[in-house]
């Protein structure tokens, strides 16, 4: 049986789509997401498209993301993207209910935490920092907009996003 959502939290994800729907945020969110590109750009890691990074309990791996991104995220889905997140069987799924044939299906608008994730070997000395950086941008966007911060698990994130937006 599905679990209820706490009133508070449906209220925290509402906030988060209404902010997200704020052009403003929107385009300093996406210029968050660009200036990240860049930075990995410059540093040109490689990604084999094994998608196994995708497969969090195979491969052993978590991904956390801030609500605001989820809620930004779930409010541009197209129609078939959003039919997968309804019906994927979260939060106990093992990969990301966006990876479609080993590729991800929203990659623009996948969250931080996908975007500077990468297993090359070579990354492992500044992907870190890095994230650290624009997360605590991501912090201060809270701020800006007076939002509540969190920090969640994705699928918990997403099962929970679906049953309030
Ligand atoms: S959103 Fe895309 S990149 Fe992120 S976990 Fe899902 S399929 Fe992978």
């Amino acid at each position: 049986m599905p679990h209820p959502v706490d009133p508070s939290a449906a209220d925290a994800w509402l906030a988060w789509r209404d902010a997200a729907r704020d052009p403003h945020l929107d385009q300093q969110l996406r210029a968050l997401y660009d200036d990240l590109a860049a930075e990995i750009e410059r540093r040109a890691p490689t990604c084999w498209i094994s998608g196994r990074c995708c497969k969090f309990d195979t491969y052993g791996h978590r991904l956390y993301i801030t609500g605001l991104e989820v809620a930004w995220l779930i409010d541009r889905l197209d129609e078939p993207s959003r039919a997968r997140l309804d019906d994927a069987p979260l939060p106990g799924l093992d990969g990301c209910p966006f990876q479609v044939d080993g590729l991800c299906s929203v990659h623009a608008l996948r969250p931080l935490g996908c975007r500077i994730y990468f297993c090359d070997p070579a990354a492992q000395a500044w992907q870190n920092p890095v994230y650290e950086t624009f997360l605590d941008r991501l912090r201060k966007l809270h701020e800006q907009y007076e939002l509540d911060y969190s920090y969640l698990e994705w699928r918990l994130a997403l099962d929970e996003a679906r049953k309030c937006l």
